[in-house]
């Protein structure tokens, strides 16, 4: 079994968006775990990039609104 290291704000900050994807390895997600556990400027940080990207994955998902469909059809004629 791979020994957990305590990692710097530097490494942990550099995995941070692969620790939001999931993908990373066992060892190496435990090692930015415990970085938060003990860092609270990286866990902010971590807690800031959560929402975001929570944020946009509901903006993704959602249907072109009327609104925009309407601001189209004005630009193309002004229906
Ligand atoms: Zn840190």
């Amino acid at each position: 079994m791979n020994k957990i290291r305590l990692i710097g704000c530097e490494e942990a900050l550099n995995r941070l968006f692969d620790y939001l994807d999931h993908e990373l390895d066992e060892t190496r997600r435990t090692e930015v775990e415990q970085h938060l556990k003990i860092c609270r400027s990286c866990y902010s940080r971590a807690e800031f990039e959560k929402r975001l990207k929570g944020r946009l994955t509901a903006v993704g998902t959602e249907p072109p609104s009327d609104e925009f469909g309407r601001r189209i059809r004005a630009l193309l004629g002004g229906f």
